[in-house]
């Protein structure tokens, strides 16, 4: 097996590396801090057609491979992961409306959503259940053409600049299995009774905001119910997740390699005892283990990426990518605090913002622990 890129994965990921360290990487410590949403760089991204990432071309979107998405997803981390946060739910979004929206929806909805004119997010968790989306409490029930939509959301990334934000309901409450009576409406942005509630103050993750969503007697027309047929939401959901496992993986690469090289220039700069700390042993130690470990992350999302760019189902594979990717990123955030000592923690570095993202990657798109559960199944299902 090789993991070899394409020459236009290549030229891809070159333009992207350049345009984040020149219009990312300067701004990103002073943005993060002051809390400034990064307009300018959203622009920018819309003229690179990025927002259509995971759109047909034929709906005007760049429908790039899970390779090329992925190194988008590393690349844009390495400068600074809540700007792939903007990307990220949007990206699941247009993919889930792409795959299984009517005609009808998909020729409303992605020509501008691969422009960026508009924008989307995934309205999934509730406040009483995340991992256990079955468990959900939001309902849609039929009246007439219109579903009336009551319930909540809560951490909706990008929720306010989402429209539409496709939004899990339980179309059949009563339903046995569970799944069967879920759907995904497609709520428009400004639908009476829809409103996003506060913007949930995180650790990290800065630049894109996650939000309350509160749901009351929202009256969605039949129309917007993805792909027109009630009860295949969590199919829906579900597929997307496979490839937002592939972007948090991704992610968790750009942390853990800004963390190394944040690492090995600082070893070489600074100085101790009258020599660089480089020499120390200590130091090389760490160094050695962040970009072992960063290489053998890096090689699972790619392979996992190129599996999926064969066709096959990657929950597997992307399962294992992200749960241990993410874990390279929270390790090397800490290697690199180490490695900086008393700077690492200081705000004036950058080391300190990736120590305060990584541990997201752990948790978003299914936690690790959900990950594991996932490959173990595979395992003994084989
Ligand atoms: C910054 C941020 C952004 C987010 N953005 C979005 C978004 O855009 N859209 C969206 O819908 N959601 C979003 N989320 C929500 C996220 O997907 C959930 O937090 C995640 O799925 C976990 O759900 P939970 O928080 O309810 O935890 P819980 O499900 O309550 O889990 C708590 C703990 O119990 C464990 N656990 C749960 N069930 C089991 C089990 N069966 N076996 C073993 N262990 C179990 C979990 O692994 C975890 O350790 C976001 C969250 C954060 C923090």
């Amino acid at each position: 097996m090789t993991i070899q890129l394409t020459q236009d994965q290549k030229d891809f990921q070159e333009a992207i590396r350049a345009f984040v360290d020149k219009e990312i990487i300067p701004v990103a410590r002073d943005m993060e801090h002051s809390g400034e949403y990064p307009t300018a760089i959203v622009e920018h991204m819309k003229e690179m057609g990025l927002f259509g990432m995971t759109i047909p071309e034929e709906f005007g979107g760049l429908g790039v491979d899970m390779t090329t998405f992925s190194i988008v997803f590393e690349e844009l981390s390495r400068g600074w992961m809540g700007v792939a946060g903007i990307l990220g739910s949007h990206s699941m979004a247009c993919f889930v409306i792409a795959k299984h929206g009517t005609p009808e929806q998909k020729a409303k909805y992605l020509p501008d959503l691969a422009t960026g004119a508009r924008r989307s997010g995934l309205g999934l968790t509730e406040p009483g259940a995340g991992t256990d989306l079955q468990g959900i409490s939001t309902t849609a029930t039929l009246d007439g053409d219109h579903y009336i939509v009551r319930g909540s959301k809560t951490w909706i990334t990008n929720a306010r600049h989402a429209d539409p934000l496709p939004v899990l309901v339980k179309t059949d409450p009563k339903a046995d299995p569970r799944h069967k009576g879920m759907s995904v409406l497609l709520i428009d942005a400004g639908t009476p009774g829809f409103t996003i509630g506060k913007d949930i103050p995180k650790m990290g993750y800065k630049g894109p905001e996650s939000c309350e969503v509160i749901l009351d007697e929202v009256r969605v027309p039949v129309e917007q119910l993805l792909g027109g047929v009630e009860g295949r939401g969590m199919q829906q959901v579900l597929s997307a997740l496979e490839t937002g496992r592939l972007n948090i993986a991704a992610r968790s690469v750009g942390i853990a390699a800004r963390a190394y090289e944040e690492a090995v220039n600082y070893a070489k700069s600074r100085m101790a005892f009258g020599k660089s700390i480089s020499e120390f042993q200590a130091i090389q130690l760490k160094i050695a283990d962040m970009a072992t470990d960063l290489q053998a992350a890096r090689l699972l999302t790619y392979w996992a990426a190129s599996e999926a760019d064969q066709g096959k189902r990657v929950d597997l594979q992307t399962a294992q990518a992200k749960v241990f990717a993410s874990e390279v990123a929270i390790q090397n955030s800490l290697r690199a605090m180490q490695v900086h000592g008393g700077y690492g923690y200081s705000t004036e570095y950058e080391i300190e913002r990736l120590y305060r993202d990584a541990p997201l990657m752990s948790i978003g798109e299914g936690t690790n622990d959900i990950m594991r559960m996932v490959i173990a199944k595979q395992i003994f299902a084989d």
